[in-house]
């Protein structure tokens, strides 16, 4: 069955956003992902029980938790720090988590499963955070919150090739790459792109820094955050236009689970009213977005 946290933590410690050339250590991280394990969250735990009750009713698949399906590394939603995963994600669903009088325990899971919710259907998670796009083709297959952060795409280049547009990238016949079966790779294909595929957005990026593609299709949030970093912005450049795909993003849960559902959209509403979101926002993804006029 799973594995715990525990055993994986110092593997994918070293693959950590920013860090490039250990492969290995990426293949290892993708086997585990693929079979599922656990991660400790803002709150850690350990062992197993069978499904249960939280405050209110509101069923959950691990009795005492609240177990979160998630994709890692994807900063700054949800990354590890210390030995613990954390991030806005990780945060607001603390959060429901504190209402339901449950601990948050988190699992890392093949990226599909967010589309197919597989593990939200055989009862391994209660719920999936991952920064993730609400989708007419994933509502077929689970139910989303209402949506809790807006989102587009960005264009990343190496400065040496030129690229500052997907025109460019047309033009000189580059390569490009995105994250398997995200809005992004959707996007770039909706351009008549075929990109390479990376596993995680972590992936994507050190795919661009090591030369494997020139220019990638990726959520601006993670950019945003990784060119923050010196050594990267020395290095890549944003296209000189945003791609405003207008993306919201929401966690979703199993279909049918009103209850669960109901608990979310109601701590982030009174998050947002409350300015603990504000708060969050800035701590995790930095400072709140101008209103437009
Ligand atoms: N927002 C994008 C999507 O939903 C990327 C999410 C992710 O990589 N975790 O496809």
């Amino acid at each position: 069955m799973f594995r715990t946290a525990e055993g994986h933590r110092s593997q994918r410690n070293s693959t950590r956003r920013g860090r490039s050339g250990r492969s290995g250590l990426r293949a290892a991280a993708g086997a585990a992902a693929a079979a599922g394990v656990f991660l400790a969250a803002g709150c850690s735990s350990s062992g197993d029980s069978g499904p249960g009750e939280a405050a209110g009713g509101v069923p959950v698949v691990h009795q005492g938790k609240l177990t979160t399906c998630t994709h890692l590394p994807y900063p700054p939603f949800q990354f590890e720090q210390n030995g613990k995963v954390v991030g806005f994600d990780v945060a607001l669903i603390d959060l429901v988590a504190q209402n339901l009088k449950v601990e948050q325990k988190i699992l890392d899971t093949p990226f599909e499963n967010f589309k197919t919710g597989a593990f939200l259907n055989s009862g391994q998670c209660d719920l999936a955070a991952a920064g993730m796009t609400i989708t007419d083709e994933r509502k077929k297959n689970v139910d989303f919150s209402i949506p809790y952060f807006d989102a587009t795409q960005a264009l990343l280049a190496t400065k040496k090739s030129g690229i500052t547009s997907l025109d460019d990238v047309k033009a000189k016949s580059a390569r490009l790459g995105a994250q398997a079966g995200t809005t992004g790779e959707s996007y770039a294909k909706s351009q008549g792109f075929n990109p390479v595929a990376f596993e995680s957005s972590d992936a994507v990026l050190n795919g661009l820094r090591t030369g494997q593609v020139d220019a990638v299709v990726i959520d601006y949030p993670v950019v945003q955050g990784w060119l923050k970093d010196k050594a990267n912005s020395d290095q890549f450049v944003l296209g000189t236009k945003a791609i405003e795909t207008g993306e919201k993003y929401g966690f979703s849960v199993k279909k049918g689970n009103s209850a669960l559902l109901a608990a979310i959209d109601k701590a982030i509403t009174t998050a947002k009213a409350d300015g603990t979101y504000n708060k969050l926002y800035e701590q995790w993804i930095g400072p709140l977005p101008q209103v437009k006029p």
